[in-house]
């Protein structure tokens, strides 16, 4: 892939080259006139490219876009990931691949291996921007850095002896030995089933059972993917589920761990203890530059700009209204065309190409009306 260089100006600047931070590039491009670029700190689809070797996508593609079903992980609404990788649940590889191709057929300008430091907002409605090279000038920036740099660990007594479940490691105990989940959501019960189903014996621990909520919103219960796994899972014998029970503390002992549990129980492995307990936004260099939520989560506008820095925009899983939660590609990605809608209009622009989006169903201007909340 050629690494192109941005002009020291641009209309829009997007930081990440992920599903979100292209999907809005690609966006951006249907704007006639708007000049827009993205730096990324390594290459394209960098954190697919580090999930281990097990995981998959949970979320189903499926070449449905000749009738008006867009494949649910396509980020742009003439793709789709199930024709090209011949595939319906890509691998993290797999799927960076298709964030490849993509970015080299729209010729999408993307600057790899160039991380963002700082951004500074200038007297003039602008940004300074300091990557590890050069200096850039946007009008907009859309902050699109994923959260999978970003870990939530839970404050128990002991968290750092455990491994969490982003970390390769956490998928390699050895053989037959026990293994304690600690998180009972899509990756706990991912890697508890994975686990399983190599010979360990896992138990997972969750206060809020998870695995047992019926929704008709797969973000608050688990995917149907995910179900059919637990099935299989639980049919060997060897996976355990303990709701209504959370890990209080973690301690070494005899040369192994040991979890405390609520219930006053305490659980045994020579395996670090596996920490399947989500990710918090990872904002980076523009974390300062936006309000927090009562939940810590960034505080937005309607039009997914920050609150009080005007200009820019956030895109990808962190994105909340209410308790809408855009944790998922194909909810995500429904901004994409309203953010650069935004942007477009805002600088004087035609975005009447983003009627594409809107057609294909890939673009919710009113948040409002949506109301669900994640699982993952
Ligand atoms: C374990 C896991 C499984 C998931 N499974 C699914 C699923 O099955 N289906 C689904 O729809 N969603 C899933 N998601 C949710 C979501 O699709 C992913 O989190 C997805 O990676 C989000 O895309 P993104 O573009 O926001 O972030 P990322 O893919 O993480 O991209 C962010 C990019 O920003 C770059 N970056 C970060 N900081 C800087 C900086 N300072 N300067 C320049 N570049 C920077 C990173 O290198 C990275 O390439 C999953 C998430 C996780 C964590």
């Amino acid at each position: 892939m050629s690494n192109p260089s941005l002009s020291p100006t641009v209309d829009a600047l997007v930081i990440g080259a992920g599903p979100a931070g292209l999907g809005t590039a690609l966006a951006l491009q249907a704007v006639d006139g708007i000049t827009y670029g993205i730096l990324e700190q390594a290459t394209i689809g960098h954190t697919f490219e580090q999930w281990p070797d097990a995981m998959s996508l949970l979320t189903p593609s499926f070449t449905g876009n000749a009738f008006g079903a867009i494949d649910l992980n396509a980020i742009h609404p003439r793709t789709s990931p199930a024709l090209l990788l011949q595939t319906d649940y890509p691998s993290g590889r797999e799927y960076a691949h298709y964030l490849q191709k993509l970015t080299e057929h729209y010729e999408v300008p993307v600057v790899e291996h160039t991380a963002v430091e700082q951004v500074t907002p200038t007297d003039d409605e602008q940004f300074e921007v300091t990557p590890s090279r050069g200096v850039l000038t946007a009008r907009t920036i859309v902050w699109a850095g994923g959260e999978f740099a970003r870990p939530s660990i839970p404050p128990i007594p002991g968290a750092g002896l455990a491994v969490h479940s982003s970390d390769a490691a956490a998928w390699a105990p050895r053989e037959q030995e026990p293994v304690i989940v600690i998180g009972g959501y899509e990756s706990g019960i991912d890697i508890a089933c994975t686990l399983a189903a190599r010979g360990n014996h896992v138990t997972v621990l969750d206060p809020e059972t998870p695995w047992e909520r019926a929704s008709s919103d797969p973000s608050v219960t688990l995917s149907p993917r995910t179900q059919v796994r637990l099935r299989e899972a639980r049919a060997t014998g060897r996976l355990e589920l303990r709701g209504g029970v959370a890990a209080d503390a973690i301690a070494e002992h005899d040369g192994g761990y040991v979890v405390t549990a609520s219930d006053g129980t305490t659980l045994s492995s020579a395996a670090r203890p596996i920490l399947a307990t989500g990710y918090r936004p990872h904002l980076g260099p523009v974390e300062h530059l936006f309000d927090s939520r009562a939940d810590g989560w960034p505080a937005l506008t309607g039009d997914d700009e920050s609150t009080i820095t005007p200009g820019l925009f956030l895109a990808g899983p962190a994105v909340r209204h209410a308790r809408l939660h855009l944790c998922f590609v194909y909810k995500f990605r429904q901004r994409f065309a309203h953010v650069a809608h935004t942007v477009g209009t805002r600088l004087g622009m035609d975005t009447s190409a983003l009627k594409a989006w809107k057609t294909s169903g890939m673009w919710v201007e009113d948040v409002s009306c949506c109301d669900t909340t994640c699982a993952c």
